[in-house]
């Protein structure tokens, strides 16, 4: 598990999981500070991260949604979605970022849709729109129950 955790700036609000190299870049952007680092270990001229903290707060509304008991991992994703890939319609094993990473996008339900490898890899880092593959079906924070009714 190589995932940053970002939190909140103050700390005590997780936001979201980046990959390593996305951390670094918070870092070298200066929009991150390290939280907590991985002892004796480094990346370039940093510490290798644990986790993050932001420098500014962001209210944002999927950092609202994020706060929900349920993480939007990716058997979640898929079962909110009915394993159904959300641009194609077919049988979906992946989860797509709507609107991608490198352009901002959060982990978050209303950013995550179920996909099938061969849509995911067809939409790469762009938006819907810019990729021409409008969205089936209209992402939404599922309830415990809702996620219940659904078998990975
Ligand atoms: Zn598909």
């Amino acid at each position: 598990m190589t995932d940053v955790i970002v939190f909140n700036a103050g700390g005590h609000q997780v936001l979201h999981r980046v990959t390593l190299q996305h951390a670094i870049r918070m870092l070298y952007r200066n929009v991150a500070r390290v939280r907590e680092a991985v002892p004796g270990e480094r990346f370039g001229p940093y510490p290798r991260p644990r986790s993050l903290e932001l420098i500014n707060y962001v209210y944002t509304r999927w950092v609202y949604h994020s706060t929900g008991r349920l993480p939007c991992t990716l058997s979640n994703v898929l079962r909110r979605d009915r394993f159904r890939c959300a641009y194609c319609g077919g049988p979906a094993d992946t989860r797509d970022h709507i609107v991608p990473r490198s352009r901002g996008g959060a982990s978050s339900w209303l950013n995550l849709v179920a996909a099938c490898a061969t849509c995911n890899g067809r939409k790469r880092d762009r938006t819907p729109a810019q990729a021409g593959m409008p969205l089936l079906v209209r992402p939404f924070v599922p309830s415990a129950s809702q996620l219940s009714h659904q078998r990975g």
